[in-house]
């Protein structure tokens, strides 16, 4: 069976990245034809005014998956730019797609909510409210020991509600100039690209003619989109695209450093590229259980980021004996971050060592996007030729 997924290029991947996708392409390499592709053209639907950064994003990207066990020896790796054909189809498919399709598409909401720069909004609504925190919390009756840390939660949580807050509309006109945040950030990814990319996925998808893709639950509509522009094409001019099938992967919530879901915007990821003085310093500073402020406070590790760790990368008997000295208050915290730290660090060493090797070398990366390219190209041209006979334009 011929599989097909790609990953658009934001930079360095972090623990995330490997537990909800990676494992499984690696897996899916094994067992199937498998074409992974580097979505350069998507990084333009949300990027296209850093344009400067995205080279160096597909070289660390492409590094990361090499190093996670992507093998260009079983699986295509390729860039999506490189392969013209994926504007051809992109246009022909913008031709036969109703509008509407796009705009009812369920997701349509929620991935603009998601896609827009959430890091840029919520530094903008942190600049706005900064120096009336610092005031607020000097005003507390507490004895605040660490002014800093406590300043940054509430100005990410405080950022966090005032982005949901915006995009349920509950932020007038006025509210945002009071905060400082023009408007028209908002609306950069108001474009016809940013509506259209689904088409673009789905030409990803079917100009291979893959017959699987490996998506999480939130993509599924997407797929489905994919499916409905392969019948209205194979109606309108005879069948030509298979409709392919979502192949649902569960993908573990992995939490970053301050508990909420890694990502790369919230700033609590950890990377592949992190030195072990990065790894450390953010394991030490790994949220925990709140209600367990000393060693001899009992725990609630079924609450406890750190511990969700240990029972990814620590042996089964460690782990059962963590949980239970956790609820009797005897392990204190620093020690059983420690232990994770040891832990990881045993996962994550040979792979930095790894990581480090193939970002020496430069030219085996455009070697293995050129080759990876050249075969999909093949692929892809040849779907081409019966497109537009098809139609019969071209
Ligand atoms: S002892 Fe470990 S599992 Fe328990 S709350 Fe502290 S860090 Fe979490």
């Amino acid at each position: 069976m011929r599989v097909l997924s790609g990953m658009r290029p934001t930079g360095k991947l972090h623990l995330g990245h490997y537990f909800g996708v990676i494992k499984n392409w690696v897996r899916l390499q094994e067992e199937h034809e498998t074409l992974y592709m580097i979505a350069d053209w998507h990084a333009l639907t949300t990027g296209y005014k850093k344009v400067d950064e995205i080279p160096q994003n597909v070289e660390e990207m492409l590094i990361d998956w090499l190093t996670l066990g992507i093998d260009p020896k079983k699986s295509v790796i390729f860039q999506q730019s490189k392969i013209k054909e994926h504007a051809e189809l992109f246009l022909i498919f913008s031709m036969i797609t109703p509008k509407s399709w796009l705009e009812w598409n369920p997701t349509y909401k929620d991935t603009k909510y998601n896609l827009l720069k959430i890091a840029d909004l919520s530094l903008m609504f942190k600049g706005g409210i900064r120096d009336n925190l610092k005031t607020f919390i000097a005003k507390l009756p507490y004895k605040i020991e660490d002014f800093e840390s406590l300043e940054e939660m509430l100005l990410d949580n405080v950022s966090d509600a005032l982005i949901q807050a915006l995009f349920e509309g509950y932020l007038d006109k006025e509210m945002l100039k009071e905060l400082n945040v023009s408007k028209r950030d908002f609306y950069d990814t108001d474009t016809y690209g940013f509506l259209g990319y689904p088409v673009l996925q789905a030409v990803d998808i079917l100009i291979y003619k893959a017959q699987a893709v490996p998506v999480g639950e939130d993509q599924l509509p997407h797929i489905e989109l994919a499916r409905e522009i392969a019948r209205r094409f194979n109606n309108l001019y005879g069948e030509t695209f298979p409709e392919p099938q979502a192949m649902l992967t569960e993908t573990p919530r992995l939490p970053g450093t301050d508990g909420r879901k890694m990502s790369k915007s919230y700033n609590n990821a950890i990377y592949f590229a992190d030195t072990k003085e990065e790894l450390q310093r953010k394991v030490m500073g790994f949220f925990t259980d709140p209600q367990k402020l000393r060693k001899g406070d009992p725990g609630r590790p079924e609450l406890c980021p750190v511990f969700f760790y240990h029972k990814i990368f620590t042996t089964w008997e460690k782990v059962e004996e963590i949980e239970e000295d956790c609820k009797r208050g005897k392990l204190g915290c620093v020690d059983c971050k420690r232990e994770m730290l040891k832990n990881l660090e045993l996962f994550l060493e040979p792979l930095r060592e790894k990581r480090q090797e193939y970002a020496k070398d430069r030219a085996l990366l455009r070697d293995i996007i050129k080759e990876g390219s050249e075969k999909a190209k093949s692929i892809a041209s040849k779907t081409m030729e019966e497109v537009r006979e098809k139609i019969r334009v071209g």
